[in-house]
């Protein structure tokens, strides 16, 4: 199979994006938008680095990595739209695992009436995959993360730690309770766009994606609004049988582990009720897990145990440059 049969096997037969013009098929996709706030952003995932092809299926890889864009535009509140996405093609893997990699990121982006309008495919020593999203806003809508004030409540969605877990599961041999839960919330993550546009345009919220866990999420709101934030340690969400892994993971994957996909943000505590409503209605978990308050000079995340004293959370996530 050459490139371009390869292209044609990956083509979408129709758009489900009114304003595609041009889709694949030309050196440049062409939409057109003249009301709204376009977001965009871009993922690399590199096998060996973000995956490897023995713990996840070629299709969990492509889903999953779609799933971490889309739920940057989730983090937006923006709807998403597009996806592009440029592949480093190794010679050990076939035409037919690429294909289930796109199979797997179709399957999401169907659900998220996204189309695919276009990429790049080249031959190179690892598979390496770069995705872009592009979404709408309506007209300076977005949501920041410059948007927390002090007095707001701190809140997540879903449970944390979850991802993981899964690929502890995954990884060793022994057996664990809801494994199924856990690999599950590895493999097949569900990024919270429903909530995100759920929340009611009026009401200000900063929000941010755990991708690399709420410590370095909260951090990042943090530091973009110039405040300060207390975490409720006991408030943390986890799944039901979280306790059946040591203290230490718990702790680890809970506030650095990341991947969960779940969104961290801050609001007022006078709209608090209404996005619990918006909550309800998506039927996902929402919890208050923290404050936010003014500290001159500093822009820190203090994690308050019972009634020890406030310590200081660092921010241990994944970072590829150290
Ligand atoms: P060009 O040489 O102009 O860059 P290509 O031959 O790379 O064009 O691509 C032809 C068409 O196929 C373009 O519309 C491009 O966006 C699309 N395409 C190429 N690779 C991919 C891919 N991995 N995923 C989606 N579309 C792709
Ligand atoms: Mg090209």
């Amino acid at each position: 199979m050459d490139e371009f049969q390869f292209i044609n096997t990956i083509k979408q037969n129709y758009y489900r994006q009114s304003s595609v013009v041009k889709g694949i098929g030309d050196d440049a996709a062409v939409f057109r938008q003249n009301t709204k706030d376009i977001v965009t952003a871009v993922d690399t995932f590199v096998e060996g680095v973000h995956f490897r092809k023995d713990t996840m299926s070629a299709y969990d890889i492509g889903f999953r990595a779609l799933v971490a864009n889309i739920s940057d535009l989730a983090a937006m509140g923006a709807q998403p739209a597009f996806y592009l996405v440029s592949i480093v093609f190794p010679s050990h893997w076939s035409p037919q695992e690429v294909q289930h990699i796109f199979q797997g990121m179709k399957a999401i982006g169907r659900s998220y009436n996204m189309d695919l309008i276009g990429g790049d495919t080249v031959s190179g020593n690892e598979l390496v995959l770069t995705i872009t999203v592009i979404g709408y806003v309506e007209k300076a809508q977005a949501r920041y993360r410059h948007h927390a004030r002090a007095g707001d409540i701190v809140f997540v969605t879903g449970t944390l730690g979850d991802s993981q877990a899964g690929y502890h599961i995954i990884t060793n041999q022994k057996k664990y309770k809801d494994a199924a839960y856990y690999t599950e919330r590895h493999r097949r993550p569900v990024p919270r766009v429903d909530f995100a546009l759920g929340i009611p345009r009026t009401v200000r919220v900063a929000l941010n994606d755990v991708s690399d866990g709420i410590a370095n999420e909260a951090a990042e709101i943090a530091t973009a609004s110039d405040v300060s934030m207390q975490l409720f340690d006991e408030a943390i969400p986890v799944h039901e049988s979280f306790h059946q892994f040591s203290k230490s993971k718990q702790y680890q994957w809970k506030y650095f582990g990341g991947e969960d996909f779940e969104l961290i943000g801050t609001v007022a505590a006078t709209n608090w009720d209404i996005l619990v409503d918006t909550a309800k209605r998506v039927n996902l978990q929402l919890t208050q897990i923290g404050k936010v308050f003014y500290e001159p000079e500093y822009n820190h995340v203090y994690i308050n145990k019972g009634n020890q004293q406030l310590e200081r959370l660092l921010q241990k996530g994944y970072n590829h440059l150290k």
